[in-house]
């Protein structure tokens, strides 16, 4: 397939050539006017375990009542459909998040809120993710649990898989896991409630994409305190 040896910050040429893309009618501000938000990427990475697909959810949820427009992109659906052919090696491992990354930016392209739940364990394939969007849209969430809190909870059994080498390249136990250097949020789990976690990350979205707080988008308040012309 052609893929680089090492993972790489940048987007890789396309191998087609006589390519125009097509630039459509709508700018971006104006979807991003009608879903009442910017678009953006919630980036949660973590060990297995960790709680990335739990916050995703209920961070969903919460957004979804908020009248945002959100949508979840996790690491076991997308491996069920776009990237069934790929595995836990190293070499499918960037591919994914290669793959997964386009899709990412594609969702924010279209003014969503995309909250991606992958334990992407390399930095560089997820500075390759950031370094798609435009600047201040990718918000890298480290959802921080101790591996061995992460072991206890166990709620698929994968740990105590691997621990018997019944699976190859477990993060964590047999594969490695780069932790973010600057995280935009870090989630220590171990510490934090599920909802703790989502809060931390509403008041972030309230500043970086203009999502309606919560007072303000309470039922019967009237939609509109969002400045556009700050942006
Ligand atoms: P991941 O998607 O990172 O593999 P999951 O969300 O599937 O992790 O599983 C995390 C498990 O930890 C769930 O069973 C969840 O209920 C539990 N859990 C306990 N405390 C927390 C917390 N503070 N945040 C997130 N998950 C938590």
């Amino acid at each position: 397939m052609g893929l680089p040896k090492k993972s790489s910050t940048m987007r890789r040429k396309p191998t087609a050539s006589n390519l125009h893309p097509h630039t459509g009618k709508i700018p971006l501000r104006e979807r991003e006017q009608r879903h009442g938000h910017r678009g953006c990427v919630v980036w949660l990475t973590g060990l297995s375990a960790s709680g990335k697909s739990t916050i995703a959810t209920e961070l969903e949820r919460e957004l979804f009542r908020r009248g945002c427009q959100p949508f979840i992109l996790d690491g076991d659906s997308v491996r069920q459909g776009l990237c069934s052919d790929l595995d836990f090696s190293e070499r499918d491992r960037h591919e994914n998040i290669r793959r997964v990354g386009e899709v990412t930016r594609l969702f924010a392209d279209a003014g969503f809120i995309c909250i991606s739940a992958f334990i992407s364990p390399h930095r560089a394939d997820r500075d390759l993710v950031r370094n798609l969007m435009p600047p201040g849209t990718f918000i890298e969430v480290f959802v921080n649990a101790p591996l061995a809190v992460c072991e206890q909870r166990d709620p698929k059994g994968l740990y105590a898989k691997a621990r018997k080498l019944k699976i190859k390249n477990f993060t964590g136990i047999t594969s490695p896991y780069e932790p973010p250097l600057t995280p935009e949020i870090e989630l220590p789990t171990d510490k934090l409630t599920v909802m703790q976690a989502v809060e931390k990350i509403l008041r972030l979205l309230e500043k970086k994409c203009r999502i309606k707080t919560k007072s303000a988008s309470r039922p019967g308040k009237v939609a509109g305190a969002i400045r556009w012309s700050d942006w």
